[in-house]
């Protein structure tokens, strides 16, 4: 996994509730890396009261992927700004084959190479069973599950002491199911792309969040502190 630039630059891809947001946001504590959310850079968006903002709003919720174009243009300048420049965890981007392109060539032309391409395998039982469980901390974002992590004091999060809770409008059955069509259509393509480029690692994903980090942080750092 040679890298010319310094820095740690990861993308996680994998199929809708395979971890990638709860493993991006462990790394980034570790690493002190730029974690960027393409799903959170748009669900913030869809939060206006814009035209753009309602559009947004009502395909999210159908589990449609915004643009090509939108996506880019966010991520491009994202990932300009000085916080990024030792690096930065891409969740949720590159999502189909012209992102997976347009970012290959972007960096090309930043001499920024990507150390790798990780994709978290979790089979679509498993998917269903944790997007429609899980939940988070309206003050602090810290995410629970309704089987598999809840907070030690009923109603109470263990991280700030907040009691408020949401979940995600798109995380229901209907919903669900378009986004894992559409990450088989559109996302997959994209496996095959990195995978050509000798950039592509795999870890499976269905035991605990911190059996998965510490395959991922031995895969990761593991190879940066042997280069
Ligand atoms: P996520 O938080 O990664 O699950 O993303 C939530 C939703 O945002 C997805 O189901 C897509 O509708 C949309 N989205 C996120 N990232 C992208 C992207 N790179 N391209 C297109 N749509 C995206």
């Amino acid at each position: 996994m040679a890298q010319k630039s310094d820095g740690l630059y990861v993308v996680f891809t994998g199929a809708p509730g395979c971890g990638k947001g709860t493993q991006a946001r462990i790394l980034k504590e570790k690493t002190g890396v730029v974690h960027l959310s393409t799903g959170e850079m748009l669900r913030e968006y869809a939060e206006k009261d814009t035209a753009l903002g309602r559009d947004l709003k009502a395909a999210l919720e159908r589990g449609e992927f915004a643009t090509d174009e939108m996506i880019i243009e966010m991520v491009k300048s994202r990932i300009a700004e000085p916080d990024c420049k030792k690096g930065f965890i891409l969740d949720g981007f590159p999502r189909t084959l012209p992102q997976a392109e347009v970012l290959d060539k972007l960096l090309a032309t930043q001499d920024v190479k990507l150390n790798c391409v990780l994709e978290i395998q979790v089979p679509d039982e498993i998917i269903m069973e944790r997007i429609l469980g899980r939940y988070s901390c309206m003050t602090c974002g810290a995410g629970y599950h309704d089987k598999f992590l809840k907070p030690k004091v009923y109603g109470v999060c263990d991280v700030c002491g907040g009691t408020e809770f949401s979940r995600r409008q798109d995380d229901n059955q209907t919903t669900v199911h378009n986004r894992l069509v559409n990450y088989r259509l559109l996302t997959y393509p994209t496996i095959p792309f990195f995978e050509k480029k000798g950039l592509l690692k795999t870890v499976d994903g269905t035991g605990s969040i911190e059996a998965v980090s510490k395959k991922i942080h031995e895969i990761l750092l593991g190879d940066l502190i042997e280069k």
